[in-house]
C-alpha cells in the first residue's frame, strides 16, 4: 500500500504505507493520517503532504530559524497556519520570545495533531488549555487576523497550505500590506512558497507581490522530506535588517539537524533558471 501526492506534469511524491489511521472532512479540508513504513506518521490535507513525523524538521527549521536569528531581538512572533505545532515548537526554542501567537483556521488539524502526531503533543495540549506561558492559539482565519488584530510583531511566519482554498489570500498583495503594517519598525516576514520546480509560477507571483510591499525580499530553497524538493521560501524585510547576517551566538543555543547557521550564506540556493526568472524585471 502507498500514498502518492501528484504534482503538475505527473510528478509524484510517495510513501509506502503500513496503515491508514483516519480520514475525515473538516469545515475546510479533507484530513488523512497514515502510518508510513519508514517515516512515522504522515499528515495529508486535501491530498497534499503536510509533514511526516521523521524528517519534519527539514521544513520547520529553515522556516523558523533563519528569520529568528537574523532579527536582532525577536520577542513577539506570529505564526499563520502551522496547526501541527512544529513551527511554534521551533519558535519557542528562542529565549528572546516573550509571546508567540498561532492562528490556525482549522481546529480539527490541531486536535488530530495533538491526539495522533508526535510533533509536540504537550505544546498543543497546553495551547488548547491556555496553559502555554509564552504561546497562544487562536482558531481563525489568518487573513482576517492580520487585518484586524492591531498587534505589532517582530517576526511573522506563514506556515500555510499551498495557495488554494483558505490559504489563497495568504499570498495576495493585500495580505502582504497588512503583514507589513503589523510588523514593528523593523521586522521579518517569511512564507513557504511551494516547490521550486513544480510551483515556479506561484513562487514568481508571490515574489512579485512581496516586492511591491516589503523594503527588501529574499528567496531561498531547501530540501524538505516529503515535498517535491527543493522547496522555496520567501522573506520580506521591513526596516534595517540584513537577512544575510544572523546571530551565531544565539544559534549555538539551538540543537539543529538540517539548517546550518554556520553556513547561513549557503542558504540562498536557487537553480540558475529560477534565479534568472525571479530577477528578470
Ligand atoms: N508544512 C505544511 C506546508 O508547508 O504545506 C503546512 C502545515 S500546516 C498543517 C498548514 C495549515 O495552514 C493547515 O492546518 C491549514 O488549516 C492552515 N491554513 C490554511 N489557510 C489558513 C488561513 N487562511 N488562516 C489560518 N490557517 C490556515
Amino acid at each position: 500500500m502507498h500514498f502518492i501526492e501528484w504534482y503538475p506534469r505527473g510528478y509524484g511524491v510517495g510513501f509506502k504505507i503500513k496503515s491508514k489511521l483516519l480520514e475525515t472532512q473538516s469545515k475546510f479540508q479533507r484530513i488523512e493520517l497514515y502510518e508510513t513504513e519508514g517515516f512515522g506518521k504522515l499528515l495529508v490535507l486535501d491530498g497534499t503532504v503536510q509533514l511526516v513525523e521523521h524528517g519534519e524538521e527539514s521544513y520547520h527549521e529553515p522556516l523558523v530559524h533563519p528569520v529568528m536569528l537574523a532579527h536582532p531581538n525577536p520577542r513577539r512572533v506570529l505564526v499563520i497556519g502551522g496547526g501541527d505545532g512544529g513551527t511554534l515548537r521551533e519558535v519557542l526554542k528562542h529565549k528572546t520570545v516573550k509571546k508567540a501567537t498561532l492562528v490556525e483556521i482549522d481546529d480539527m488539524v490541531v486536535e488530530i495533531s495533538m491526539l495522533y502526531l508526535g510533533i509536540d503533543r504537550g505544546l498543543l495540549e497546553r495551547l488548547m488549555k491556555k496553559e502555554e506561558p509564552r504561546g497562544e492559539l487562536i482558531i481563525g482565519d489568518g487573513v482576517e487576523y492580520m487585518k484586524n488584530s492591531g498587534e505589532k510583531f517582530d517576526v511573522i511566519i506563514v506556515d500555510s497550505t499551498d495557495p488554494v482554498g483558505p490559504a489563497k489570500l495568504l499570498f495576495s498583495e493585500e495580505f502582504y500590506r497588512n503583514a507589513y503594517d503589523a510588523l514593528g519598525e523593523k521586522g521579518l516576514y517569511i512564507t513557504q512558497a511551494g516547490s521550486v520546480y513544480l510551483f515556479t509560477n506561484e513562487l514568481l507571483d508571490a515574489y512579485k507581490n512581496m516586492k511591491k510591499v516589503f523594503d527588501r525580499v529574499y528567496y531561498f530553497s531547501f530540501p524538505v522530506i516529503g515535498y517535491a524538493s527543493p522547496w522555496s521560501f520567501l522573506v520580506g524585510v521591513k526596516g534595517e535588517i540584513d537577512f544575510t547576517k544572523i546571530d551565531l551566538e544565539r544559534a549555538k543555543e539551538l540543537e539543529l539537524i538540517y539548517y546550518d547557521p554556520e553556513k547561513h550564506e549557503t542558504l540562498f540556493q536557487m537553480p540558475k533558471y529560477v534565479r534568472e526568472l525571479l530577477e528578470k524585471d
